[in-house]
C-alpha cells in the first residue's frame, strides 16, 4: 500500500539579497540539485518539491501561509544555504502549522584550499546560517527534526526519510475518524481517556456506535458478495476442513464473511480509518469479529479491541507512516511470559484480533470456541509472526497529558508447535533485557494493548511525538 500518493514534502531555502541575484540564482540551481538527489534515493520515501528560495520577510510569511493551505504538504525542509537573518522568519513561523524537518547541510563537500576567496565564503555558509536560524526556532520554542551532515551522505538522507513517514502519520491522523462500535470493555483503565483532548492534541474524532450498525448492514449483503470473498478466504489461506464448503461449520465461515463485509459497508459509510469493538456489546452480530477485523487491519485499518480508541488510532496512523513497507504492523497485547530460560520472553497475542500483515506464513483459517462473548465460535486466523526487529508502542493519557512509550523489541522464532493455541502470536524478546523493558514500561504507566511493528523503530515514533507536541518515553 502506497500511502504517499500525492503528498509532498515542500522545501524552502533561506537566503537574503545582499550577495546580488548571481549568488540566489546559484543557490536555487544548487537547492534543485539536492532536490534531485533525494528523489533518487530509496530511502526517502517522500516525493520532495522545490517551493521557493526565500529572501524577504512578506515572501517567507506568504510562503508558510500557502504551505498551510497545501493540503498535499505533508511537511517542509528548510535550510539556510547563505546567511538568512532570522528575525524575517519570525512572522513566517509563527503560522507555520507544517513540521519541519531543518536539513543542516552544506552544498560544497571540502574547501578548495587553492581556490577558496569571499565569494565561495558567501555563498556556502550554511555553517553559521543554519545557527541563526536555529536560534530563532529554539527561542520561538518550535519543535522540529534536525538532519545533519553533507546532503550526498545516506544517514542524512535515512533521517529525512524517517521524518518523512512521521509527517505522512501525523498529516494522517489529524483527520481520522475513529468508529467505537460498543463501548469500553467494563472496568478497564487504560483504555479509557480524554476523548475531546485527543481530538484536540492529535486531530482525529472519535464517536460512538452500536453494534446493531453493523448487524444491520449484514442484513442487507448481495448474495455474490458474500460468496466472492468466501473463494478470496479460499485462496489466501488455509482453511479447516469443517469451515469448507460442505463442512459441518462453512456456515460459520459464511456469517464471519458477512461480519467483515459489515463492518466495511459500515465504515466506508460513516468514513472512518479506525475502529474498535468489544466483546462486551455484541448487539445481533452472531461472532466476536474475528478473520473480519484481522483482515481490515491488513487493509489499513486501524483496529484495536475493548473499546480501545487510541491503540486503534495509532496503529492507523502508524499504517500509515509503514507505507510501501512489508513486514507488518499489528494490534498486540503482551499476554504471557516465558521465564525459565535463561532470557525471559514476551508472548503477544490476543483472544482474535492479529494482523495477517506480520505472519511468517500463510494463515490457518480456524474456527474455536470462545469462553467470553456470548456467541457462536469465531473464524480466526492463526500464524506465527515473522522474526525481526521492531517496536512495541502505546499511547497513554496521563491525565494532564498524552505519553507514548515506545519499547525495541525483537520478534524471535517460536520453535514448539502450540497445537492447542487457536490464536495468532509473536514471541518478544524485549530490548534491552527483560527486567528493564517491563520495569520500565510499568513505570512509565504503559498499557498491555499496542502496537506492533516490524516495520517502524523507535526514530519514526519519536519524530511523531515531536509534531505532536507530546512525551516519547524510549526503552532501549
Ligand atoms: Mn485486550
Amino acid at each position: 500500500m502506497n500511502f504517499f500518493n500525492n503528498k509532498t514534502v515542500q522545501f524552502i531555502c533561506g537566503s537574503q539579497h545582499l550577495y546580488g541575484d548571481q549568488v540566489i540564482d546559484k543557490v536555487e540551481i544548487n537547492v534543485k540539485e539536492i532536490i534531485d538527489h533525494f528523489n533518487k534515493s530509496d530511502k526517502i520515501p517522500a516525493l520532495i518539491k522545490f517551493k521557493k528560495v526565500l529572501t524577504t520577510p512578506d515572501e517567507i510569511t506568504k510562503t508558510c501561509l500557502e504551505l498551510n493551505n497545501d493540503e498535499n504538504c505533508i511537511g517542509v525542509i528548510i535550510w539556510m544555504h547563505t546567511f538568512s537573518p532570522a528575525k524575517m522568519w519570525i512572522s513566517g513561523l509563527k503560522k507555520l502549522t507544517k513540521p519541519i524537518c531543518h536539513l543542516h547541510t552544506q552544498f560544497n563537500t571540502e574547501i578548495p584550499w587553492d581556490s577558496i576567496n569571499m565569494d565561495f565564503m558567501n555563498l556556502n555558509q550554511s555553517a553559521h546560517g543554519d545557527r541563526e536560524f536555529a536560534h530563532l526556532l529554539t527561542r520561538m520554542k518550535i519543535s522540529r527534526k534536525v538532519a545533519v551532515g553533507h546532503w550526498k551522505e545516506e544517514y542524512v538522507k535515512k533521517e529525512i526519510g524517517v521524518w518523512s513517514r512521521s509527517a505522512l502519520g501525523w498529516d494522517e491522523i489529524q483527520n481520522l475518524k475513529v468508529a467505537r462500535i460498543g463501548d469500553n470493555m467494563r472496568d478497564v483503565a487504560v483504555t479509557e481517556g480524554d476523548k475531546l483532548e485527543a481530538h484536540i492534541k492529535f486531530g482525529f474524532s472519535v464517536n460512538g456506535y452500536d453494534s446493531d450498525d453493523i448487524s444491520s448492514e449484514v442484513d442487507f449483503l448481495d448474495e455474490e458478495e458474500v460468496n466472492s470473498l468466501i473463494e478470496e478466504y479460499q485462496s489466501d489461506y488455509d482453511i479447516a476442513p469443517k469451515l469448507q464448503r460442505g463442512g459441518t461449520l462453512h456456515s460459520n465461515l459464511i456469517d464471519a464473511a458477512k461480519i467483515e463485509l459489515g463492518i466495511k459497508n459500515f465504515l466506508e459509510k460513516v468514513g472512518c480509518m479506525a475502529f474498535t469493538t468489544t466483546f462486551e456489546n455484541l448487539g445481533g452480530l452472531k461472532q466476536l469479529p474475528g478473520i473480519s477485523v484481522q483482515r481490515l487491519m491488513k487493509m489499513g485499518y486501524g483496529f484495536a479491541a475493548e473499546g480501545d480508541w487510541k491503540t486503534a488510532a495509532l496503529l492507523r496512523a502508524m499504517k500509515v507512516m509503514a507505507s510501501g513497507l512489508d513486514k507488518g504492523t499489528s494490534f498486540m497485547e503482551d499476554y504471557t511470559y516465558h521465564f525459565g530460560s535463561k532470557k525471559p520472553l514476551v508472548l503477544g497475542s490476543h483472544m482474535l484480533e492479529v494482523c495477517p500483515s506480520i505472519s511468517d506464513s500463510i494463515p490457518r483459517c480456524e474456527i474455536h470456541p470462545l469462553s467470553i462473548g456470548n456467541r457462536e465460535d469465531p473464524v480466526r486466523l492463526v500464524f506465527n509472526a515473522k522474526t525481526g526487529e521492531g517496536i512495541n508502542a502505546c499511547l497513554v493519557d496521563m491525565g494532564e497529558h498524552f505519553r507514548m512509550i515506545v519499547n525495541e523489541v525483537k520478534s524471535v522464532k517460536i520453535d514448539n508447535k502450540l497445537p492447542r493455541l487457536p490464536v495468532a502470536r509473536a514471541l518478544l524478546d524485549v530490548q534491552p533485557n527483560f527486567i528493564h523493558a517491563t520495569r520500565s514500561w510499568m513505570l512509565a504507566g504503559g498499557s498491555h494493548h499496542t502496537v506492533f511493528s516490524l516495520d517502524l523503530n523507535i526514530d519514526h515514533l519519536n519524530d511523531f511525538c515531536e509534531m505532536a507536541g507530546i512525551e516519547c518515553v524510549r526503552i532501549n
